[in-house]
């Protein structure tokens, strides 16, 4: 059943992702990389449900949300961002797709990286980050969500692939086969694939094309 829940915090991590810091809702239960349906509990806007995966994890004390806003779309993100504290979310039950099986190479584009986030903080958490690799897509180094967190994080295992923009030890252009072949190692069995629909059907492709079996691939479409 969804609860309203009071924003405690909300402000931009990049120029067009907010981070909605939340009063955790009580007996909300959920494993690292689920999604919640959340609607904005304002006149108008209570049916308006949409997916979002918290990146805070169940013990935490606040439920953090890293929301992607589609300006131009005028949906429930643009509205999001005329929210300040004190204002509500209504959070519904949580559900999703993916989590983690293994080892391997995690592959976000742009906002997808929330699902993977939720998972390598937990991993890192329980001293089981192992050597985990995540190949992060993004127009430009300003689109990076959480940059200096993974670098801490992972180090060499963060691959950053820039499209829109050339900057020397940074990927340029899509998320090719070869990218994502230089990075396999020795157990890694599994890849997590979680970005807008055009990557993820690039990416499908390229690891088919690498002989990755469709078993070894989790993954949700944002
Ligand atoms: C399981 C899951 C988890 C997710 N987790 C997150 C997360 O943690 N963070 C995050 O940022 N996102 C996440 N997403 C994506 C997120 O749910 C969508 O970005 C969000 O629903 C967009 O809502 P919106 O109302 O702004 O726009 P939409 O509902 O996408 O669009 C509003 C209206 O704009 C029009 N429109 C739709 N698409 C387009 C388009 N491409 N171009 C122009 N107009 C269009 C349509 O008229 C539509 O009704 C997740 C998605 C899923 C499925």
């Amino acid at each position: 059943m969804a609860q309203a829940t009071r924003i405690k915090s909300i402000g931009h991590l990049t120029h067009d992702v907010l981070q909605i810091v939340l009063e955790k809702p009580a007996g909300l239960t959920l494993y690292p990389g689920q999604a919640v349906d959340v609607a904005i509990n304002k006149p108008g806007w209570e049916e308006g449900w949409r997916s979002f995966t918290p990146v805070s994890l169940e013990d935490d004390a606040e439920l953090e949300l890293n929301i992607k806003v589609y300006a131009d779309r005028k949906g429930v993100t643009n509205e999001l961002q005329t929210l300040k504290n004190g204002d509500e979310l209504l959070i519904g039950d949580a559900y999703g797709d993916i989590q983690y099986k293994g080892e391997g190479i995690f592959i976000a584009g742009g906002a997808g990286i929330t699902p993977f986030l939720a998972i390598l903080k937990h991993l890192n958490k329980n001293k089981k980050l192992a050597n985990n690799k995540l190949i992060f897509a993004n127009k430009t180094k300003g689109d990076i969500i959480k940059e200096a967190y993974f670098n801490t994080l992972l180090g060499k295992n963060f691959i950053n692939v820039l499209s829109d923009e050339s900057i020397d030890g940074y990927a340029h252009g899509f998320v090719t086969p070869d990218i994502i072949k230089n990075q396999i190692e020795e157990g890694h069995q599994y890849f997590y694939l979680c970005a807008p629909p055009p990557m993820m059907t690039a990416v499908e492709k390229g690891l088919a094309s690498l002989g990755v079996k469709e078993e070894n691939i989790v993954k949700e479409g944002f």
